[in-house]
């Protein structure tokens, strides 16, 4: 196996957030004493109307196509797998340049699209329920790497255009800061992909440094907190971020967050479902105002964890929602394609935050 990278490949015009594209291409008209119109016209086609490549700008003359071609040639990801689950749910296989390949998940609900995509190839965390956990790290993705999974969606089908956006695919978003921070900036802007911030989910397992830039930012992204276990023993045996950031900590830092954040919460049985387990979440959730997920566990984490049972999912729901807490059992999606969640592995057929 070939040793992790830490850097991504080098910047393309569409690694650039919206301005810094739009710099980029007005001086590359301003050199070649083309009309200024040029420069939107070229800039529409990064991200508002997307193309595969400059060919496809059939607005331009040809030899302004060709030379854009040569000199900021417009990144592709590589589809190499697209699997439709029996509940259409759509799992992802983007091959990138230099091999590495992370997965992103489409996942349709009435007039909702939401894409669940990937900040890095594999995961230095373990979690023991997570697939992309045991893979161990890879690289971290540029902003084009990931904000370029919703353009290829884009690409091959318009009417698939994501309305949600959650990051929630392979990797810690938030010990990609560099790569989310510009990555948030094309996704939400008009210029960009014109999501807006209140349909753009951020799910960290708390890495603080990260979740203080995120609420730094003046757009109202939404915060998810990958909790499974509701106090730091528990939160401890199955993820070993908790010696480093402390559940306390976490919280404390959460509520600098002015949106209402959610708990994400994975079930495993004799792990984190016990009576007293959901009367110390529901203290937590009061205290924060948090709204929480149920998650079911999958298959594809640690060989030897049991998934809660669903009668037992739901008392555990029953149990917080007498205690105030406004607790929703999620649904488990493209069981069948190995696309949901903590199963995304990077591989042709084959787990996440
Ligand atoms: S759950 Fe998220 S943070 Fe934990 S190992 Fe999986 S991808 Fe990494």
């Amino acid at each position: 196996m070939a040793s992790p990278r830490v850097a991504p490949p080098a910047d393309s015009i569409l690694d650039l957030t919206p301005d810094a594209a739009l710099e980029r291409l007005s001086q590359w008209v301003a050199a070649r004493g083309l009309p200024r119109f040029r420069t939107e016209q070229m800039h529409r086609r990064l991200w508002v109307q997307p193309i595969a490549s400059w060919q496809d700008a059939t607005e331009l003359p040809v030899t302004v196509r060709e030379a854009l071609d040569l000199e900021l040639p417009l990144r592709r990801l590589a589809e190499e797998l697209s699997e439709l689950s029996s509940d259409g749910t759509r799992k992802f296989l983007w091959r990138l340049d230099d091999g590495e390949a992370v997965e992103s998940v489409l996942i349709p609900s009435g007039t909702r699209r939401t894409l669940c995509i990937s900040s890095q190839a594999g995961c230095a965390l373990g979690c023991v329920f997570c697939a992309t956990g045991r893979m161990g790290f890879r690289r971290n993705l540029s902003p084009f790497e990931i904000a370029g999974q919703v353009r290829e969606v884009i690409l091959r089908d318009p009417a698939d255009k994501p309305s949600n956006i959650v990051f929630m695919g392979m990797g810690e978003p938030l010990l990609n800061w560099p790569g989310v921070d510009t990555a948030l900036t094309i996704l939400n802007r008009p210029e960009g992909l014109g999501i807006g911030a209140r349909h753009i989910t951020v799910s960290t397992v708390g890495i603080i440094p990260g979740m203080e830039k995120l609420a730094a930012r003046p757009e109202q992204f939404r915060l998810a907190i990958s909790l499974h276990a509701p106090t730091a023993e528990r939160r401890l045996a199955i993820m070993p971020i908790e010696k480093k950031y402390d559940l306390k900590a976490v919280l404390e830092a959460a509520s600098a967050f002015r949106k209402r954040i959610t708990f994400e919460y994975v079930m495993i049985a004799g792990k984190n479902d016990s009576d007293q387990d959901a009367d110390a979440l529901a203290t937590l959730a009061n205290k924060q105002g948090a709204l929480v997920n149920l998650l079911p566990l999958h298959p594809g984490g640690a060989p030897g964890l049991e998934a809660t049972p669903p009668n037992r999912i739901k008392n555990f729901a029953s149990r917080l929602q007498a205690r105030g807490v406004e607790a929703v059992v999620r649904r488990s999606r493209g069981l069948d394609i190995q696309a949901a969640c903590g199963q995304l592995a990077g591989k042709s057929g084959g787990p996440t935050a």
